[in-house]
């Protein structure tokens, strides 16, 4: 089968009262999340923090794809073949047509790419040229599972919208700032230094807009916080843990790529490099396939078969041990970051926690702190238990450090970063 020429135009449209409200007056930015069977996307104003329109493009490449823009209450689908990121980024605008709302119209002036890894170089946002778009590439060998499709992305994105700024947002430009001794692996060092071997981090995007929200909030009570000395930790589906004093980085949990640090939905976290070496001689496996193993069905995944944290916590009050067990795995984890970075800090003042498992599940924001009254950290168990949207303090009034629950916001937080870039660029 070949590709339909125009995609979206046989996505069915939307009945008049189902349309979008029409084309913005201000300024507009669409976001694109590429992975390599995905392109997620978002249409927001990032000065009144409104999220028009939002969707997904998925399956692609495999045999049928399927797609939806979501905004309000209009659901606009797409379903058929999905080839590759170019008739994907050809849905993604018919859907908009198809929604009522042109992507022509729709006064976008910037598109911002997530890009995962922007290596030692990157420690901003980067408007999209040529180079820029060939050093993303080139960084693909130390996100082989990550760059190349954030590549495919842009390249789509650029031909389909040649006129409009392009700028790529790097998960791992906030951590660019660790310390020497943070991001260095002792590792032999000229075989570090000759394939760029170091701790790069990543989710830094989240991390820093939850540490800034973080001092904000303490700084409108009157904190000092140009010292401020935070944990964060952003538990999604990858999950990262962050030092932070004042508004610089001083350690992190993920590394070379985000399979280091923390358990995650589907990967390992830490584990000896020999588990490689091992499966390799006693397995017969290959790197491709001990690559996928440690990322795809490791984790919650490969220790319990579930790695939404709706069904663990259901699966642990019904009683399955290894549910428990994945559970005890998952924090005795966690406790480790928090006590080695409260120490590699010199005292704690803020614990934040966000992301889907961070926001959401009390369970683990519990077991992670608790019996720490030693260490100044308590609890105050209704707070914590209480189901609220935006940044709420779970701490007891008592506690020498102030835990929040801060949910997070990459995608606005990548729009505004595009903003002020495509504006400065004119
Ligand atoms: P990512 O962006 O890495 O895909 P998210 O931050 O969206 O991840 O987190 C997704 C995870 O958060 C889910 O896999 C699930 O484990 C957990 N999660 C999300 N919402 C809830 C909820 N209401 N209750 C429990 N767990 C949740």
């Amino acid at each position: 089968m070949t590709p339909p020429a125009s995609p979206a135009s046989s996505a069915p449209r939307s009945d008049a009262g189902g349309r979008l409200p029409g084309v913005p007056d201000a300024a507009t930015v669409l976001l694109l999340n590429s992975g390599s069977s995905s392109l997620k996307f978002q249409l927001l104003d990032p000065v009144a923090e409104v999220v028009h329109a939002s969707g997904i493009v998925e399956r692609i490449g495999q045999d049928r794809g399927q797609a939806h823009l979501e905004a309000g209450d209009l659901r606009q689908p797409y379903s058929g073949e999905v080839p590759d990121h170019k008739v994907a980024m050809q849905i993604v605008t018919g859907l908009f047509e198809d929604a009522g709302m042109s992507l022509q119209e729709a006064n976008v002036v910037a598109v911002g790419h997530r890009v995962v890894q922007g290596g030692a170089r990157f420690s901003s946002p980067q408007l999209v040229d040529s180079w820029v778009r060939n050093q993303i590439a080139d960084l693909g060998a130390l996100a082989p599972l990550h760059n190349p499709a954030a590549v495919q992305g842009i390249d789509a994105a650029r031909e389909l919208l040649p006129d409009i700024p392009h700028v790529a947002v790097f998960d791992t430009a906030f951590f660019t700032a660790l310390p020497e001794e943070s991001r260095t692996y002792a590792l032999n060092a000229q075989v570090a230094a000759e394939y760029r071997i170091r701790r790069y981090g990543a989710h830094g995007t989240s991390h820093r807009y939850v540490s800034e929200q973080v001092s904000s909030l303490l700084a409108s009570e009157g904190t000092d916080v140009s010292d401020l000395r935070q944990i964060v930790l952003h538990l999604g589906n990858g999950a990262s843990a962050s030092a932070v004093r004042g508004d610089a980085p001083v350690d992190t949990s993920m590394g070379l790529t985000p399979l280091e640090g923390l358990v995650m939905g589907t990967r390992t976290g830490d584990i000896d490099a020999s588990v490689y070496a091992h499966l390799s001689r006693s397995a017969g496996m290959s790197i491709d396939e001990i690559d996928t193993l440690l990322n795809k069905s490791s984790g919650m995944q490969g220790l319990c078969g579930m790695n939404d944290f709706r069904d663990i916590t259901a699966a642990i009050r019904a009683g399955d041990e290894r549910a428990e067990l994945a559970m005890r795995v998952y924090v005795h984890r966690l406790r480790k970051y928090v006590g080695s970075y409260a120490f590699t800090l010199g005292g704690l003042d803020t614990i934040a926690f966000t992301a889907g498992i961070g926001e959401n599940v009390p369970e683990v924001r519990e077991r992670t702190l608790e019996g720490l009254e030693a260490f100044g950290i308590v609890l105050d168990p209704a707070a914590n238990a209480r189901r609220e949207k935006g940044v709420r303090t779970i701490s007891a009034p008592d506690s020498a450090v102030r835990v929040l629950v801060v949910p997070t916001d990459e995608e606005l937080a990548i729009a505004q970063q595009s903003l002020e870039v495509a504006r400065s660029a004119r």
